[in-house]
């Protein structure tokens, strides 16, 4: 509950403006104090009907800030109707308010409360906005058991018109490589096999690198050092087997970049890149900056340069104006370019993005329909997938056991499950091995919808 104190300056008139006052705060929930008291409220309802009570007035608006500094102090009365510039000048004073005004005293102060808030707001948005280097947490060795998340940027200057994380967050800021390096060495050495390589905008990664020495890592060629140059520094790292990537934007996928890709032989042929939507119209009005058919030319190219690989993606369904039309054009070409698995999000408003006043804001019912179709196609092509491993012999990376089963990864991250002890009740041979950051061999003997079954 908030509190509020009131000192009285003057006459009578005053004493009773005051007990009106009060009664407004405790009538919307305040709690009222004595103003020697903490408050979050101060008012000062002044007099001047001599000098020495506009002095007393100007002590009282400088003294209570001490009791609370982060108090609104609030002037109202005589000696502010005939004397608003001199209060003014007070910098302890938040809010004056003329004798007309304390009828309205409550909605003014909480107006004003609100407008702080809001400014305050502002300048920390402003703040993150202005962050210009990557805040440094140290060598992080607290993981999973087999897999360790490696953040290596921070930030994002896309600004896709839905999203709140550029202000969140604010703009691109890379680590520097050798602490991430430092990071995975010591990790490594704790027995750690697999890296995540995550950040906002992994593929933003070394953009902001002004400082040459960063270039001059990468010799005397004078190239940027970005994503790439990191993994193929990160796959030197002894005891490290897989590196898996976060989350990327399509539009890194060059020839270049999958010529130098397809040499490290750790990196996991998984990779998730976020379509969003697959429509061009649609992708406008997202401002994500590739169209459907060079999404398709990507995904093209990881194909033929990886046979096994797993690829996934984000969806936003009911972005706003998108129309049937819109939306039967994304299934389609979805259905027509069957990625693994598809997460598909209901677009919601975020507050401060363009895309939350923009025209055409598609109801609940539809955007629910729409994500239940595309969950479904996401199903259909999963299975289908696992299906094709029955017979196939995979890699896996054994995590835990649970309920009765082995749990483990494969290279191109498809979840592995290995029965402790199977139908016939003869024992895995993972008993005897154990699990402890073991990558075996393994032969899928069945496929579900988000597993394949093995046999070790
Ligand atoms: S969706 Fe991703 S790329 Fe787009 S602004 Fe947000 S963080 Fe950046």
């Amino acid at each position: 509950m908030k509190k509020v104190a009131f000192i009285t300056l003057g006459c009578k008139v005053n004493q009773y403006e005051t007990n009106a006052m009060a009664q407004k705060f405790i009538e919307k929930g305040y709690e009222v104090v004595e103003h020697t008291e903490y408050a979050d409220i101060y008012v000062i309802n002044t007099c001047t009907v001599t000098n020495m009570s506009d002095r007393k007035s100007r002590q009282m608006l400088r003294r209570v800030k001490e009791l609370n500094k982060k108090a609104i102090v609030v002037a109202c009365g005589c000696y502010v109707q005939v004397a608003k510039e001199e209060l003014e000048k007070i910098e302890e004073v938040d809010l004056i308010l003329g004798n007309n005004e304390k009828n309205n005293i409550v909605e003014l102060v909480e107006k004003f409360i609100k407008e702080i808030e809001k400014q305050e707001k502002i300048e920390e948005v402003e703040n993150v906005m202005e962050q210009k280097e990557f805040v440094e947490f140290g060598n992080i060795l607290y993981t999973e058991k087999t897999r360790a998340v490696i953040k290596v940027q921070d930030g994002c200057d896309r600004f896709c018109s839905y999203c709140i994380i550029p202000y969140a967050r604010g703009r691109v800021r890379s680590r520097k490589p050798e602490n991430v390096i430092s990071e995975i060495e010591k990790i490594s050495k704790e027995g750690i096999k697999e890296v995540v390589i995550t950040g906002i905008h992994i593929a933003s990664y070394g953009k902001d690198f002004k400082n040459i020495k960063e270039k001059e890592k990468i010799g005397k060629t004078g190239k940027e050092y970005r994503l790439i140059d990191l993994l193929e520094e990160i796959n030197k790292i002894e005891g490290i087997e897989r590196i898996e990537l976060g989350s990327l934007e399509p539009l890194l996928i060059t020839e270049e970049f999958v010529s130098r890709l397809k040499k490290l032989e750790k990196i996991c042929h998984h990779f998730h890149l976020s379509l969003q939507s697959g429509f061009n119209e649609t992708l406008k009005r997202m401002n994500r900056r590739y169209s459907v058919e060079e999404f398709r030319k990507i995904v093209n190219l990881l194909r033929e340069n990886y046979e096994d690989v797993n690829l996934t993606t984000d969806i936003i369904v009911g972005f706003p104006g998108e129309t049937e039309e819109e939306f039967n054009k994304t299934y389609e070409f979805l259905k027509e370019i069957k990625l693994y698995k598809m997460h598909v999000f209901k677009y919601s408003q975020r507050k401060g993005t363009k895309a939350a006043v923009m025209k055409g804001q598609i109801d609940g019912k539809k955007k629910e329909e729409r994500s239940r179709k595309l969950i479904e196609l996401s199903d259909k092509n999963e299975e289908e997938y696992n299906k094709k491993y029955i017979g196939k012999e995979v890699e896996v990376l054994w995590e835990e056991e649970k309920n009765g089963f082995y749990k483990g990864h494969t290279k191109n991250y498809i979840l592995a499950l290995a029965r402790k002890n199977n139908k016939e009740g003869k024992s895995s041979n993972l008993n005897k091995i154990g699990l402890e950051n073991k990558i075996t061999k393994a032969r899928c003997i069945e496929a579900g919808k988000d597993h394949i079954l093995v046999e070790v």
